[in-house]
């Protein structure tokens, strides 16, 4: 079944470092390091990490002087562009930009010196250096604060758009995305809505602080949806706290179903039942873990039992179902091969290689 196309919003196209943004690009994925950023061994560990799953864009801390000193060598070897993550210090944004950042995320209100940061500003425009306009409800300006009582989405809104036009109107630089983010889901949608209707700039999209792999995933995946189905929305982080690389796949998984934007195979399986004669969950595991690692655009499905399995799953490229001490695997929903289940996964990889070799245009660059 096709998923009806959404229309996105015209925004204007960015670029942080090679990879470009808005317009007609694809949706983003980025994510954030949480490894200690003067531990240049470990932060480019996980980047190669982050970039294998498919990340495209990434983000490290600069808490001091030492992590920027680290950040040269980190920049020189990532296979992804990087962004410098400010607050409070824009010296360490001046030197984050010699190191050879591709873009720096700023958050306005954290910057009580106005001089500092216009040079900062300036710098990023000589060098091309994208700007993220990063809103945050918990640390609005205290002007905005003062006007609205308290944090809300119409002051994120505010703050945004008084931020943005200030760059683009006095140094006259529009390399520039924003984003407009609250702990809370339905603030951060309103937010974002509100300012799409008075603004061309591309926006990054998530909730912030949203927790755990699972709260946080429910909390992201329903902001981000809601959005991407307005059409807005051209880079995404989902930031959990757990391994940033989930970050990564959730945001896929999310761009997946909503035929955004495919890089791993999609896997339907059944949720067991006492029909299910295999040991299933092992199996769905390994089918996973194998599936992260794979970039093409395939349907898979792990199923059971034969009663329903490959019925249920018609609609995939690929599939397993299991029997009495045996598994079946189908193709396109039918049956082409009954094997044991010790040597289930062993054939099931096998053919999906065979299926990828003999359709080689449904691999993903
Ligand atoms: S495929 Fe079979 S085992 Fe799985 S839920 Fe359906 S009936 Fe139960």
């Amino acid at each position: 079944m096709m998923f009806p196309k959404i229309r996105r919003r015209k925004t204007n196209v960015v670029y942080v470092g090679s990879v470009g943004i808005g317009g007609d690009f694809p949706i983003r994925v980025q994510s954030m390091t949480n490894t200690d950023t003067r531990d240049i061994e470990a932060t480019l560990r996980q980047i190669y990490t982050l970039s294998e799953a498919g990340c495209e864009i990434v983000r490290v801390a600069l808490p001091d002087e030492k992590a920027v000193v680290s950040l040269k060598e980190i920049v020189k070897n990532s296979p992804i562009p990087i962004i410098g993550d400010l607050h409070f210090n824009t010296a360490l944004g001046e030197k984050a930009i010699e190191a050879g950042v591709a873009g720096l995320r700023i958050n306005p209100g954290t910057f009580k010196n106005k001089k500092r940061l216009d040079r900062l500003i300036l710098m990023c425009k000589e060098r091309g250096v994208c700007i993220r306009v990063g809103v945050n409800a918990g640390s609005l300006e205290g002007e905005i604060l003062k006007k609205y009582k308290k944090p809300s989405a119409e002051a994120m809104v505010e703050s945004a758009l008084r931020w943005v036009n200030y760059i683009t109107e006095k140094f006259s630089y529009d390399n520039l995305k924003v984003s407009l983010k609250s702990s809370h889901w339905w603030e951060t949608v309103r937010a974002y809505e509100e300012f799409s209707k008075k603004s061309p700039f591309p926006l990054h999209i998530g909730v912030t602080e949203a927790g755990g792999l699972i709260p946080g995933t429910i909390k992201n995946t329903m902001a981000v949806t809601y959005l991407l189905l307005k059409g807005i929305g051209d880079t995404i982080r989902i930031s959990l706290t757990a391994d940033p690389k989930e970050e990564v796949y959730v945001a896929y998984e999310i761009l997946k179903n909503l035929g955004l934007r495919t890089l791993h195979p999609d896997i339907i399986a059944c949720p067991t039942c006492g029909r299910c004669e295999i040991n299933l969950m092992p199996l769905y595991e390994e089918v996973e873990k194998w599936a992260k690692k794979v970039k093409a655009n395939l349907k898979l499905a792990v199923m059971g039992c034969v009663v329903n399995g490959p019925g249920e799953a018609k609609e995939a490229d690929l599939g397993i179902a299991g029997g009495k001490g045996v598994g079946i695997i189908f193709k396109e929903g039918k049956i082409i091969k009954k094997v044991s289940e010790e040597a289930l996964l062993k054939e099931f990889f096998e053919e999906i290689e065979r299926f990828l070799r003999d359709h080689p245009e449904r691999l993903n660059p």
